[in-house]
């Protein structure tokens, strides 16, 4: 219907949008911005502050970075931007959105704040996706390109200042080598001494270039992403971003209901994870044995997988020190009674983790992801990797792989790669199945059953003389697991803690008006951002756009079960905030009462009047598609497994394709559902087993 229309949007386009997020957020007067900084800004500061750093149309870097993002987007993404500002600055059709004759740049602030929250209001579902749109790009965005004055007045150093982690502490110098691409477009690299390529190098890929290793056997690891040695993760947020992850950090679904976060760096996900080490639930496997034919899931093997990657990390709860928002979870649950712990992290047996900025690298080299743990017994053997290089398809004859064309990232030159004889898919659930589908595999789960572990965030407001300084200690190290069966077959949602950085923040913050707004975002270091985060029962789609090879058309819609599971957890965060002393909860919804006290932490009773008469009415208030921002950074199951046959899954349950012999899925993509857990262990413990297979399958292939 859209293409009839330019793909790419232009300065013109962003001007509206610019003057659309105007309406989120504009100018504040000096005494508001005093009621919340206090004396962290002085009076010069703040009236500084107040002139420039205003309105989102008159910072320059904001309107670059909104026109990178909407052209990395998927080009049906641009289209539909270019013709809702289009409609907007067009006297005849404009009314349709607006409801007035004033076109969106002539309106006052408060008119186009008044608009934005119309459309936040509006019983017409477009409408409140428009809201979404605006809401989330502009507050995030924002975020990202802050002042110094901003920075300053929100204690955000932007960028991790500790030299050493610990007293005592050593870095390792180690750096991998990465082998050159070719020069000339069209090359074939034909290398005969190794026996398996692996595309992509996170969770999955480590696990299979280390236990080839390990069995004598070379690979070589193909990353789309750019490798950095530990010392070089020292990025500000718009840095690591554009650098570590997929599409620059801006992936949202199509529906723009669920922003999507995923690695894309050499080490994947496990480059910018949260370090938390959570085993697969048993109600999970079990589904993964009764209603997918995985065997192995139900014996001692899925154990012994399990347990190999645990220790190989060193997975432990030793020398953990809680932030303020996972002493709220594990002090507040265990007040209250409900079911909470640490979470074990892979530190490797480092005496302590206070890396807060570890989602852009961990500078110290603690986290023991990929390229710090995993492929290290690769490369001390003989294998060979190779960053920046996009695998664009597999090629393959009669139901054989022969090779893969791939593309220089940086040149654009495009090559292919043969002679090994066994090929390992570990893109991830978003690019897996893109790359099958471009190479023209055909089942029908390649692409499909996409699950998300869809969350939302609850903010606890502690106040003024509280500072939470997030970036000191680990960023998820407890978990409540409360709500996290509503169904007896895990569906629900746990409780955990998100990385409370000022974009995260901006992104999820209700928006009440600029005003309000501006203050919660000048509150950010008296906030605990917690997480809910549901094992969904919806699953969506995904799949690849010809036109930009980085874009995804992520089609996922957040179920009314799913959305009922994160109101359920959101009562019983609450409650652990109440008790902890928080002064405002904030569900992440507009229309929510906020609930206020300034009663003292230790003479608060989850049986108070006033917070017992609040938690009764907002556990009425459903959540909603557009009210609430979701998000994702958990996803899986794109090509799932399956002990069935094909007509039940992309592959068989030795992670090898349905449709070719010597084609294996390693990743998070094979899951048949939903992990439930956070899903590193399980991607690795599936990821062990296949490769142990594979392992087997090259030993029988070398006797014949
Ligand atoms: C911000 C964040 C925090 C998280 N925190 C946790 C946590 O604390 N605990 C936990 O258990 N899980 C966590 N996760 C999830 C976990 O990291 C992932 O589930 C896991 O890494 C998935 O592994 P994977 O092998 O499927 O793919 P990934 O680790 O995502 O790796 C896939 C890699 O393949 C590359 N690639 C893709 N396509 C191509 C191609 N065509 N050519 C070449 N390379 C390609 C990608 O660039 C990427 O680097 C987190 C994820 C994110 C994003």
């Amino acid at each position: 219907m859209t293409s009839f229309l330019p793909d790419v949007a232009e300065p013109k386009h962003v001007e509206i949008f610019a003057a659309l997020s105007d309406g989120i957020i504009h100018d504040t007067s000096p005494a508001l911005i005093k009621e919340v900084v206090g004396d962290t800004l002085t009076d010069a500061e703040i009236d500084e502050y107040a002139k420039t750093f205003n309105r989102p149309s008159q910072i320059p870097a904001f309107k670059d970075k909104i026109l990178e993002a909407i052209n990395t987007n998927t080009t049906e993404a641009s289209r539909l931007f270019i013709v809702l500002m289009t409609v907007l600055d067009s006297r005849i059709l404009a009314p349709t959105l607006t409801n007035s004759m004033t076109l969106v740049k002539d309106m006052t602030l408060k008119e186009r704040e008044s608009l934005i929250a119309s459309w936040r209001d509006s019983p017409i579902t477009a409408k409140r996706r428009l809201f979404r749109m605006v809401h989330a790009l502009t507050l995030n965005t924002l975020a990202l390109v802050a002042s110094d004055l901003h920075n300053k007045a929100i204690h955000y150093p932007e960028r991790e200042t500790k030299d050493k982690p610990y007293e005592g502490f050593e870095a390792d110098p180690f750096r991998y080598d990465m082998m050159p691409k070719p020069d000339i477009d069209g090359a074939e690299l034909f290398l005969t001494d190794i026996d398996v390529i692996i595309i992509g190098s996170g969770a999955g890929a480590g696990v299979v270039a280390h236990t080839l290793a390990n069995d004598g056997y070379k690979s070589l690891v193909l990353e789309k992403g750019k490798y950095f040695a530990p010392s070089e993760f020292n990025f500000t947020d718009r840095e690591g971003l554009g650098n570590l992850y997929q599409g620059g950090g801006l992936l949202t679904s199509t529906s723009q209901e669920i922003f999507v976060l995923a690695g894309s760096a050499f080490g994947g996900g496990t480059t910018v994870n949260w370090s938390a080490c959570l085993r697969t639930p048993f109600k999970v496997r079990k589904e993964w044995y009764d209603d997918y034919g995985l065997d192995f899931a139900a014996t001692d093997s899925y154990d012994k997988c399990q347990d190999y990657v645990w220790q190989q990390m060193g997975a432990s709860t030793e020398g953990i020190k809680h932030s303020l928002a996972n002493e709220i979870v594990v002090e507040g649950g265990k007040k209250l009674g409900y079911a909470s712990k640490e979470i074990d992290q892979n530190s490797g047996g480092h005496i302590g983790h206070p890396c807060g900025f570890c989602y852009k690298g961990c500078k110290h080299g603690i986290k023991q992801g990929s390229a710090v743990n995993w492929f290290r017994a690769a490369a001390a053997t003989g294998s060979k990797f190779m960053d920046q290089v996009r695998v664009l398809q597999v090629l393959h004859n009669k139901g054989v792989a022969t090779g893969v064309l791939c593309q220089d990232e940086v040149t654009g030159k495009k090559f292919k790669i043969t002679g090994p004889k066994k090929f390992v898919v570990a893109g991830g659930s978003l690019n897996t199945p893109v790359v099958l589908q471009n190479s023209g595999f055909k089942n029908k789960h390649i692409g499909k059953n996409l699950t998300l572990h869809p969350v939302t965030t609850v903010f606890g407001d502690f106040g003024p003389k509280v500072n939470a300084d997030h970036f000191d200690n680990s960023i998820m190290t407890s978990v409540c697991t409360q709500v996290d069966d509503l169904d007896g077959k895990a569906h629900g949602a746990k409780i955990e803690t998100i990385l409370n950085t000022p974009f995260i923040q901006g992104a999820l913050l209700p928006w009440r008006g600029s005003d309000e707004m501006r203050k919660d975002l000048l509150r950010y270091n008296h906030m605990c951002a917690m997480l809910l985060i549901t094992r969904d029962t919806s699953t969506g789609s995904v799949s690849g756009d010809p036109q930009r090879p980085e874009a995804l058309n992520v089609d996922y819609n957040v179920s009314k079960f799913d959305r009922n599971a994160l109101l359920q957890a959101f009562l019983i965060t609450a409650d652990m905030l109440y008790i902890e002393g928080a002064q405002r909860i904030l569900s992440p919804q507009s229309w929510v009462p906020i609930f206020e006290s300034k009663v003292p932490k230790s003479e608060r009773s989850i049986t108070d009047k006033d917070y017992v008469e609040w938690r009764a009415k907002v556990a009425k208030i459903p959540f909603d598609s557009y009210g609430t921002p979701y998000g994702s950074a958990h996803q899986m199951s794109s090509c799932r497994m399956s002990g069935k046959g094909p007509k039940y899954g992309a592959c068989d349950t030795k992670g090898k394709l349905f449709e070719a012999s010597n084609i294996y899925i390693a990743d998070a993509s094979c899951m048949p559902t939903a992990s439930g857990a956070n899903p590193m262990i399980s991607t690795m413990t599936i990821a062990r087993y296949v490769a142990l297979g594979l392992c087997k399958d090259l030993k029988t292939k070398a006797k014949l």
